[in-house]
């Protein structure tokens, strides 16, 4: 008996009912090409075949339902394209009529009047009156029930392959045949039998009949379980394998001492206490400081979370053991605030701090390009500007990136290429939470650290949602506020598309503000993108500077703004932006001391999405909550970071559902990778086959590959 993996590996050509022109249909309409491909082409429903519908009680509907009866009538009407074969079928509480337009006058020789059937499909309505169009129809004596599948399985198929008689009942007969021809071979089970034992899962032959023919919702259930367990925990292992072996290929300076820099600023400088996520991702950063091995590590944490001193702490390790560390961030405005925080956070002691960018100009420029490629530079801060040519460092030992938006670590460590001789250690910091199921699988090869606590005493930001009919009370909030000190953000949105009349929009906006906050009592700022830098950059300090009581905006505040002062965030349009936008920018205020609001103006009419998004940010302050209904509602392939790095198709598994089943593989996979890591023992051998021509086949990741 054959019992290899290879059976998978069949062409789909040798399947009995295959020919040659079918085979090329399955492969270009459906990626159908071996034996493997079709036993993983699932069925994405399944229709009960155990529930029969009285004709009485019929209703349009988009799923198709089973009725028993016998055929009335059954006539040729019309001529040419017109032509179609008409049948009456009759159960005990009525009648339906059934309509047939292709095969027409085959299937009046077939079909026979006064015979009991099955029939199903779907129900519609044709001038008044409900019908079923090309039903399936069965005889009620030739239903053998122990043959046909009490759940019948409905698969993804084609308009062409419908044509070519490839729809789901001749799907269905060829899954049939495949697994009659295979349960003559013994098919190779690809996890260990303590695996299989321990969560009680049918064998995988077992699991791929039950999942195509299933009897009962239970067998449904565990052929479902077991395979996406297995879809999960390949997937973890070999990303888990790919994460080793790069750490083991990529050496990195090793940062073993901790010294005059870190203690002096630890023991003089910190004007807090460290919250225990802080001080537990200082504790992961040092670890990999030490192995020798490149750092490539992503530190998540919401808004407030306090990265910025995190990454402060690392610098000061890389500064202890000689080497000099630099900061980048995505805009100017962000960088400058990273400077000045950080020259704060450093002062009297002796560590050098200088700011680039692209504002750096002629001699300044000339002269810290010098001092930085003599080391007198300890840490520099900037935007983009660090990694463009003419920037030379003494030697580089951390280069940290502050993303407000997630891009692969990988992508960012490819940006510092000049090796001298090795990579700088890499640290990435996004204040955009990913999902814990996305980030195992976007970013599973990665290490990940995560601030999930916020400093104490942050009062939490109200928010409240508005329609049109509550601007004036909005107005009337902000002058309160105001008049108490404060500052206040309105943000409008700016998409591409539309940009003149969003700009418009922001016009008309600020303009209504000027009536009813007037000058010289009141001042507003405005920021958009099609203003020129300087003009941005003095409109924002006025705001910074408090000289002004309102700013009015595009979300290019979104990035990185501190103005602690500002406690009320007011977003037109709030059905236009997305949750992690929205949540960003809620993030601007709550800053200082005092109770900070956001206030989400919509108009009144919104779709089921919208008030789903607008529900979530009211409900919650929380940016991994707010990602986890971010997935929710668009999906894993939607969310941003994910569509950098490329789809992961799952033939079974859900991101959004499946998160638990993740959570166990990943534990499993990495427990078996730490004690066995080449699966050498005899009771991984399993894997260690199935994983040979799995490896290859991971489709649709270019870094896995
Ligand atoms: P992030 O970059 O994560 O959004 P920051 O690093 O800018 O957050 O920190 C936000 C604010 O919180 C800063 O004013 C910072 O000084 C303060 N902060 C950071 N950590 C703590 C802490 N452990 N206790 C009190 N305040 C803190
Ligand atoms: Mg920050």
């Amino acid at each position: 008996m054959k019992k290899t993996e290879d059976i998978f590996e069949t062409p789909i050509d040798f399947l009995k009912g295959v020919g040659p022109t079918r085979a090329s249909q399955l492969k270009k309409e459906i990626g159908v090409h071996t034996f493997g491909d079709l036993l993983t082409h699932f069925p994405f429903r399944y229709v009960d075949k155990t529930q029969f519908h009285k004709i009485r009680g019929l209703q349009e509907s988009n799923n198709g339902v089973q009725i028993k009866g016998i055929l009335r009538r059954l006539e040729l009407i019309g001529e040419g394209r017109k032509k179609r074969l008409v049948g009456r079928f009759r159960d005990e509480t009525g009648s339906i009529e059934l309509v047939w337009f292709k095969g027409a006058t085959y299937l009046q020789k077939t079909l026979k009047v006064g015979v009991e059937y099955i029939a199903y499909g779907k129900v519609t309505r044709f001038s008044k009156k409900l019908n079923i169009a090309h039903p399936e129809m069965e005889l009620v004596v030739e239903r053998n029930l122990v043959d046909v599948a009490t759940l019948a399985p409905v698969y993804p198929s084609t308009e062409l392959l419908n044509k070519k008689g490839l729809d789901a009942k001749g799907i269905r007969r060829l899954t049939k045949a495949l697994l009659e021809e295979l349960s003559k071979v013994n098919i190779p089970e690809n996890l260990p039998d303590y695996i299989v034992n321990k969560f009680r899962f049918p064998s995988r032959f077992e699991a791929l009949k039950m999942i195509h023919f299933p009897k009962t919702q239970k067998e449904l259930q565990a052929a479902r379980n077991r395979l996406k367990f297995e879809e999960l925990f390949f997937l973890q292992l070999r990303l888990l394998q790919l994460k080793k072996n790069r750490k083991d290929a990529l050496r990195g300076y090793v940062f073993d001492k901790i010294g005059a820099y870190f203690n002096n600023f630890y023991q003089k400088n910190l004007p807090f206490e460290l919250t225990g996520a802080q001080k537990r991702v200082v504790k992961e950063i040092r670890k990999d400081l030490r192995t020798g091995k490149q750092m490539n590590r992503l530190l998540q944490g919401d808004v407030g979370s306090g990265k910025t001193i995190v990454g402060l702490m690392a610098m000061l390790i890389a500064l202890d053991n000689g080497f000099q560390a630099c900061l980048m961030a995505p805009t100017e405005i962000l960088a400058q605030q990273h400077y000045n925080s950080i020259q704060n956070y450093v002062k009297g002691l002796a560590v050098r701090v200088a700011f680039l960018s692209g504002s750096v100009k002629g001699k300044k420029r000339k002269e810290l390009l010098r001092l930085l490629e003599l080391g007198e530079i300890h840490i520099i801060v900037g935007t983009h500007a660090l990694i463009e040519d003419p920037v030379k460092f003494h030697n580089l030992g951390l280069a940290i990136t502050d993303e407000q938006h997630r891009f692969g670590v990988v992508q960012r460590s490819k940006l510092w290429k000049k090796a001298n001789p090795l990579m700088p250690h890499i640290l990435v910091m996004t204040a955009t939470p990913i999902p814990r199921t996305l980030s195992m699988t976007y970013y599973g090869d990665l290490d990940i650290s995560v601030i999930d606590e916020l400093p104490p005493g942050r009062k939490e930001i109200k928010t409240l949602h508005k329609t049109e009919s509550g601007r004036l009370r909005v107005i009337g909030f902000m002058r309160e506020e105001i008049a108490k000190g404060r500052q206040v953000y309105v943000v409008y949105p700016l998409i591409e598309e539309s940009e003149t009349l969003d700009l418009l929009n922001l016009e008309q906006g600020y303009e209504t503000l000027q009536r009813e906050f007037p000058p010289p009592e009141f001042q507003i700022s405005v920021v958009h993108g099609r203003m020129k830098p300087a003009d941005k950059e003095f409109e924002m300090q006025r705001f910074v500077k408090g000289q002004t009581q309102i700013m009015v905006a595009t979300t290019v505040i979104e990035v990185g703004v501190n103005v602690p002062n500002a406690s009320v965030m007011i977003i037109e349009n709030t059905e236009r932006f997305g949750l992690s936008q929205l949540h960003q920018l809620r993030g601007r205020v709550g800053r200082g001391a005092e109770q900070s609001y956001c206030i989400l103006l919509s108009s009144y009419k919104l779709t089921q999405e919208a008030k789903e998004r607008i529900q979530t940010m009211v409900g919650t302050n929380d940016g991994f909550k707010i990602a986890e209904a971010d997935l929710r509602l668009r999906g894993p392939g939607n969310m941003e970071g994910t569509q950098q790095s490329g789809m992961i198709s799952f033939k079974i598994a859900d991101l959004v559902k499946d998160g638990r089943i993740l959570q166990t593989a990943r534990e499993i996979a990495h427990r078996i990778l730490d004690d066995d890591f080449h699966l050498e023992r005899s009771e991984h051998l399993p894997i260690k086959k199935f994983m040979l021509t799995y490896a290859k086949k991971i489709k649709g990741w270019g870094r896995i590959s």
